[in-house]
C-alpha cells in the first residue's frame, strides 16, 4: 500500500492539536493509502509537546519531532519534509485553517498525475482588511520584480510527490520562501482553490513583524531587483543631467540669459552622482550573481526518466552528493 505523510508544524497549539488529529483520523479512514503524521514542535513553550507524545503513545501513525527552538514556519516544515518517507507528502498547518477535508482532493489530483498540487486561499474567513490588503500588496510585488510566478492567495498547504520532495531536499538555502521556491521548481503542478475558515483556537503565530520577514525573505530570496535598483538610478541620473547641461546651452546661446554658474554646478552634481549610483549599481549586480551561486541550488531538476538512462541518473546522484558535500 502506498504511504502518504503529512507534515504540520506546530507552534503552541495545545488548544489545536487534539481536534486536528481527530478530524485528519476521520479523513484518512475514508482513504485506502497508508500515512504517517509528523507533527514539528517547532519550539513550542506550551502543552503542544506533552500532547504529541500521547498521541504518538496511543497512536502509531503519529510522529512527533521537537525542534531545539522556534526556528519559524517555513524551517520547520522543511524538517518534517526532510523526515517524511511517503510516496507522496502533504504539508499543512494544524489550527484547521487548512481543512483536512481537503485531503482527498489532493490526492485525487496526485492519483491523476500531479506532482505538485498547490491550494490558493481564495479568501480568509475572519481575516482582518489589513491582512487582506497587505497580502495582495506582497504578492503583485514580488511578482513584478521577480522571474519565478507565484499566485495569489498561495498557502503552505499542498501535496508534493516523492519525487519532489528528493529534489527539494537539495535545497538548502537558510532563508526560505517554500512557495516561490516550489512554484520555481517545476513538475507538473496544479491548483486546488479553498476559503479558509478562522482558527479553531489560539492566536495566529505570525506577528506583523514576522510577516514583514516573511515577505522580504520573499523579496530578497526570490529578486535581485533591489540590488539593481542602484544601476537604474544612476542611468536615469546621467540621463537628467544630460537634459540639465542641454538646457545651460540653450540658455547660454539662444536665450542669452545664463545665470553664472548655477547650471554647471547642478549639471555635474547629478552628473557624477549617476556615475556613483551606477558604480554601486554594478557592484550590485555582481552580489546579486554570488548571491544566487552561494545558494549551491541543483543546476536542473528531472522531471521524467526511462529505465535505461535511469541507471546513468544514480551517477549523477552521487555526484550530487560530492558537490554538497564539498558545499559544507
Ligand atoms: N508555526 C510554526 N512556527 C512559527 C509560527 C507558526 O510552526 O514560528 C505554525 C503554527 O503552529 C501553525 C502554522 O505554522 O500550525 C501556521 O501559523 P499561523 O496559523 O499562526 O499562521 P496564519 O494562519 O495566521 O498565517
Ligand atoms: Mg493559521
Amino acid at each position: 500500500m502506498k504511504l502518504l505523510s503529512i507534515v504540520v508544524p506546530v507552534y503552541n497549539e495545545e488548544d489545536n492539536i487534539d481536534h486536528f488529529y481527530e478530524a485528519v483520523c476521520d479523513v484518512m479512514r475514508t482513504l485506502s493509502y497508508d500515512w504517517e503524521l509528523i507533527f514539528v514542535d517547532d519550539g513550542s513553550a506550551d502543552r503542544s509537546w506533552e500532547i504529541l507524545e500521547r498521541l504518538e503513545q496511543a497512536d502509531d501513525h503519529v510522529q512527533p519531532i521537537q525542534l531545539s527552538r522556534n526556528m519559524g514556519h517555513q524551517l520547520a516544515l522543511t524538517c518534517g519534509m526532510d523526515y517524511s518517507e511517503g510516496d507522496a507528502v502533504i504539508t499543512m498547518d494544524g489550527d484547521m485553517q487548512h481543512p483536512p477535508e481537503l485531503i482527498p482532493v489532493l490526492v485525487k489530483a496526485w492519483e491523476n498525475g500531479y506532482e505538485v498540487v498547490q491550494t490558493i486561499r481564495k479568501t480568509t474567513e475572519g481575516v482582518s482588511w489589513f491582512k487582506k490588503f497587505s497580502s495582495r500588496g506582497f504578492y503583485w510585488l514580488l511578482n513584478h520584480i521577480s522571474e519565478t510566478h507565484i499566485t495569489e492567495g498561495g498557502s503552505d498547504f499542498r501535496l508534493l510527490d516523492a519525487k519532489v520532495v528528493r529534489a527539494f531536499r537539495h535545497y538548502r538555502e537558510h532563508v526560505r520562501f517554500l512557495r516561490g521556491m516550489i512554484s520555481a521548481m517545476g513538475y507538473r503542478q496544479t491548483y486546488v482553490e479553498f476559503v479558509a475558515p478562522p482558527r479553531f483556537a489560539g492566536a495566529s503565530k505570525f506577528s506583523m513583524k514576522k510577516m514583514l520577514h516573511l515577505a522580504m525573505d520573499g523579496v530578497l530570496a526570490y529578486s535581485s531587483m533591489p540590488l539593481r535598483f542602484g544601476l537604474y538610478a544612476g542611468v536615469f541620473c546621467a540621463f537628467i543631467s544630460i537634459l540639465i547641461f542641454i538646457h545651460v546651452l540653450f540658455s547660454k546661446f539662444v536665450i542669452g540669459d545664463a545665470v553664472a554658474g548655477w547650471s554647471t554646478v547642478i549639471g555635474c552634481v547629478v552628473f557624477f552622482g549617476g556615475m556613483q549610483l551606477v558604480a554601486l549599481g554594478l557592484i550590485g549586480v555582481y552580489i546579486g550573481r554570488i548571491f544566487e551561486e552561494v545558494k549551491r541550488r541543483p543546476l536542473y531538476l528531472v522531471g521524467r526518466e526511462k529505465p535505461r538512462i535511469r541507471k546513468k541518473s544514480f551517477r549523477q546522484e552521487e555526484g550530487l552528493q560530492d558537490s554538497r558535500m564539498a558545499a559544507t
